[in-house]
């Protein structure tokens, strides 16, 4: 069967909304959790540039994580994942006593700008668009509040924001890119764990660091997201990992909520049609 444009592979998703063939590249980020160091410049940098008011500072009782999840005011959020198991060296400073028994696994987490975005794909009023940079943006002068969006992501990314009653989420700093600057967090990242630039590019580069790594004995790295035939057609934003996605909070095997409209549609007529049937029969005959 034909798939349909709501799922699959897809090349060039700015040009398949219209965008002249001459619009820029694709870009995205590649996240190396691997060098992580969780110093959160990211989120702060996020927060400093987008004008994100602070919302809250909790004790989660699970980890050093206070920031504890992506919202409508967090548009990045470091995961602290304390693992007490025996570690790989990395080369990373040891932290505390029997360090070599507790790993530590951080990873800066964000809108994957969905090659297929389910948030897009619900919104009534238009709000979501797709930038030329195949990156997916909230208009916040066209969005009504409505909510729609918030469990159409697979990820439970997009959320509404207290302060202004609109959707909201990582935008890939667009008046940055506009002006040739890469988004704060990426700039902010003292290690180049978050790691910025053409979409193409980055998969490639993301596919030698895990040989790299493989190669040093790091056999449990791994990339997630960034496969075009996976269930969103390959994220915008996607992760070099070290152990399942579950552990960072991540779904293991998103897919476009939207991904079985056409056949639900297809279901929906096929069934008003048989009624229609069984009614007009019905008619037809009592008049004999
Ligand atoms: S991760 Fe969620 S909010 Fe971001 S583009 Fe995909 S569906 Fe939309
Ligand atoms: S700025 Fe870089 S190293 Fe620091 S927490 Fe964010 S991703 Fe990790």
């Amino acid at each position: 069967m034909a798939r349909n444009r709501l799922s699959g592979p897809l090349a060039d998703p700015a040009g398949e909304v219209g965008y002249p063939a001459d619009h820029p590249e694709r870009v995205g980020f590649f996240t190396d959790t691997s060098i992580c160091i969780g110093c959160k410049a990211c989120e702060v940098a996020c927060k400093e540039w987008n004008l994100l008011p602070e919302d809250g500072l909790d004790f989660t009782g699970m980890s050093y994580d206070n920031t504890e999840d992506l919202s409508g005011t967090t548009w990045r959020h470091v995961a602290f994942v304390e693992q007490e198991r025996p570690t790989v060296d990395l080369g990373m400073p040891a932290m505390g006593r029997d360090s070599d028994q507790v790993r530590w696994l951080m990873s800066s987490d964000v809108c994957k700008h969905c090659t297929h975005a389910a948030c897009l794909d619900v919104c009534p009023t238009g709000a979501l668009i797709r930038t030329e940079y195949g990156t997916v943006l909230v208009q916040d002068e066209v969005c009504n509040g409505c909510g729609y969006c918030v469990p159409a992501c697979p990820y439970g990314v997009i959320d509404i924001r207290p302060d202004t009653g609109g959707a909201a989420k990582c935008t890939l700093c667009q008046e940055r890119l506009g002006a040739g600057s890469m988004p704060a967090c990426a700039t902010a990242c003292p290690t180049e764990s978050i790691q910025y630039g053409p979409l193409d590019e980055l998969r490639a580069r993301a596919e030698r660091r895990v040989s790299e790594l493989h190669e040093q004995g790091v056999t449990s790295a791994r990339l997630y997201g960034h496969d075009p035939d996976d269930g969103v057609g390959g994220a915008g934003a996607f992760f070099l990992l070290l152990d399942e996605p579950e552990v960072y909070g991540l779904p293991p095997d998103p897919v476009v909520t939207t991904r079985d409209l056409p056949s639900m549609w297809w279901h929906a007529a096929g069934a008003a049609l048989t009624a229609a049937a069984m009614i007009a029969g019905s008619f037809l005959g009592r008049k004999r």
